[in-house]
């Protein structure tokens, strides 16, 4: 088939197909794909460009987009960084009239200025129908009464999920997040079919579920979860199946590029299908920066192919994964990463929220009652993560009031809660009690069994 005629095909599902979405596009040769995102290299690096931040940077170093020969040419463009997107806050990637602009989204875990990611009405529609395409390769089905159990907020999993949801013309129940016993009474009273949540909240559901004195397999119609936004092991994925009598499929996503609807599950189970005619996918060592060979472990780095208000270029994911090498048996040509194994940054993700040590820190530095010396334990307790705090008070400040004690720890909770979405336990303990570490110090430590997260060795 003509490439042209790739070109042509927008945000509609194929016709008549009742394996795939697109099946011209998600069976496409591979040597054809990658002749497609060449093509689509080019127009993002030249509406990059339109961009203050790219505009400078690639003027500067002398980009021509038309001297890329082929996709792996894309190896000659700069990085992005995470603090590229920060420091240009809140306009500088903007590649687009304001006026053009309908939406935006922002992530979580930051110290400073967030991450802020706009949308056209062409960026919206494009994410809707690679979110719907993720679903349906999964399963998912326009007959699914689909519940999605995510924050509607800026957070990506609720909006973008929804939009999805109603491309692939399933019901969409849009629960938002928490409140498991309105969560078990949506999901009884319309026979939901499918969900989408966070993996550590689904072993809260499941309490719920079984304190309304509810069988899962028996008393409920559930059938598919869709599980991200944070890292889960097979372990996990194969006891959410279990609990609940379901399938559960792995999606990636983040903000950056756009959110979920990145990398997704197909029915096989075996990695994620990157969808490349949206976006180019590279794995690289986070410490020499060059590519690593395919099944080896690296840090994941993406670039947008079909963005017109925030096109990113090379963004360092860091995210650590690999390409999963075996064609899938699904047919799908586009390439599988296998699930996160860790980051190559200090970021933690606890209860779908992104932390950074930092912001912890950055509180706690703030109380003049406070020493310097602290430590975050990640642990879980009957099913749940939790995230605990202990900061070492002055030997000087502490008069032995337990009251006043109590009322500093209450407020630390608070601001720490307010900072990274989720309620710590924070324990104030002596001064030169918590382990002083020599060299760097270990801030965090992570015991969870669930939602385990391995910084880069
Ligand atoms: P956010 O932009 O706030 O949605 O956060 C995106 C980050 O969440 C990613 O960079 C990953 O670190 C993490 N994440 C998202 N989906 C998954 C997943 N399926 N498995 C592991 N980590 C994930
Ligand atoms: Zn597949």
């Amino acid at each position: 088939m003509e490439l042209e005629y790739y070109l042509c095909i927008k945000y509609e599902r194929s016709m008549s197909m009742t394996e795939f979405w697109q099946k011209e596009i998600e069976t496409m040769p591979r040597a054809e794909l990658e002749k497609f995102q060449l093509i689509r290299l080019k127009e993002t690096i030249k509406q990059a460009m339109k961009s203050p931040y790219y505009g400078k940077l690639y003027k500067e170093k002398g980009i021509d987009p038309d001297s890329l020969a082929d996709i792996n040419d894309i190896r000659k463009l700069p990085f992005t960084e995470k603090q590229d997107l920060r420091n240009e806050y809140p306009f500088g990637f903007l590649s687009v009239p304001q006026q053009q602009i309908i939406r935006l989204h922002s992530t979580s875990g930051t110290t400073g200025n967030p991450i802020v990611v706009f949308h056209t009405k062409h960026d919206l529609d494009s994410w809707a129908n690679l979110m719907a395409r993720s679903l349906f390769s999964a399963g998912a089905r326009d007959t699914d009464v689909f519940q999605n159990i995510c924050g509607y907020g800026l957070f990506t999993g609720g909006l973008g999920l929804q939009y999805g949801i109603e491309r692939l013309g399933a019901l969409s129940i849009p629960a938002g997040a928490g409140n498991t016993t309105r969560q078990v009474k949506l999901m009884k009273d319309f026979g939901t079919t499918a969900v989408h949540a966070i993996p550590s909240y689904l072993s809260r559901l499941y309490e719920g579920i079984i304190a309304e004195g509810i069988d899962p397999k028996k008393d409920l119609k559930l059938r598919f979860a869709a599980i991200g936004a944070e890292p889960h092991t097979e372990e996990q994925r194969a006891r959410i199946e279990e609990l609940f009598g379901i399938k559960a499929y792995n999606s990636y996503g983040l903000t950056e590029m756009n959110g979920p609807g990145v990398a997704f599950e197909c029915t096989e189970q075996t990695g994620m299908h990157i969808w490349e005619d949206c976006y180019v996918a590279e794995i690289i060592d986070p410490m020499t920066l060059e590519p690593v060979p395919d099944g080896q472990e690296g840090e994941l780095v993406l670039t947008t192919l079909d963005r017109h208000a925030v096109p990113i270029i090379r963004y360092r994911t860091r995210d650590i994964t690999c390409f999963i090498e075996a064609p899938c048996k699904c047919g799908r040509t586009h390439k599988k990463i296998a699930r996160i194994t860790g980051r190559s940054d200090d970021m933690f993700i606890i209860r779908g929220c992104n932390v950074y040590p930092m912001q912890i820190e950055a509180i706690l530095m703030k109380m003049p009652q406070l020493a310097s010396n602290y430590l975050i334990t990640l642990d879980t307790n009957e099913n749940n993560d939790f995230i605990q705090v202990e900061a070492e008070i002055k030997s000087d400040t502490f008069t032995g009031d337990i009251e006043a004690l109590d009322k500093l720890s209450k407020f630390v909770t608070r601001e720490i809660a307010d900072e990274i979405l989720v309620t710590p336990i924070v324990k104030l303990v002596g001064q030169g009690t918590l382990p002083q570490s020599e060299g760097k110090a270990v801030r965090v430590k992570d015991l969870r069994t669930i939602c385990k997260n391995e910084s880069y060795k």
